[in-house]
């Protein structure tokens, strides 16, 4: 399976063999464990990956936000990044640090009002994952 990620370190997409389980950025080579990595795109062919990489745009695929808050709307950018992200844990992931970046720390209400009628069950599976800690009652940040 190869999937097309962002760098940990310098957010490029590039892309890798998820079997592996560490992978080199080859812009900044920094080596990213690939559990950590954010998977935006992943398929068998390594060709349909690579046809991924080449046809992605901003729109399609976004930078994660970067902290000068340039973009539009980090909900909606939230939510994209969710929706084009592979795999439960690493959707569970995007949600946490986009929460946790857009407001320091979140409720289960933060996530209702994305997710409606899912913020307990989301926030219990974060916790579960080790994804989240509870750092006051009802108040969570991401690890
Ligand atoms: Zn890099």
């Amino acid at each position: 399976m190869y999937g097309l990620v962002l760098c940990t370190s310098c957010k490029r997409k590039r892309i890798t063999d998820l079997k592996c389980e560490t992978s080199a950025c080859p812009y900044c080579d920094r080596v990213s464990k690939t559990c950590e990595l954010t998977v935006l795109f992943s398929d068998r062919s390594q060709s349909v990956v690579r046809n991924a990489l080449n046809s992605a745009e901003s729109s399609k695929y976004p930078e994660p936000r970067k902290k000068s808050g340039t973009d539009h709307d980090p909900v909606s950018t939230l939510i994209f990044r969710y929706e084009h992200t592979s795999g439960t844990f690493e959707k569970l992931v995007v949600l946490a640090d986009g929460l946790t970046g857009m407001k320091g720390t979140f409720s289960k209400n933060d996530v209702n009002e994305i997710f409606p009628g899912e913020g307990e069950h989301l926030i219990e599976q974060m916790i579960s994952a080790d994804i989240i800690i509870e750092i006051r009652n009802g108040t969570y940040k991401a690890l």
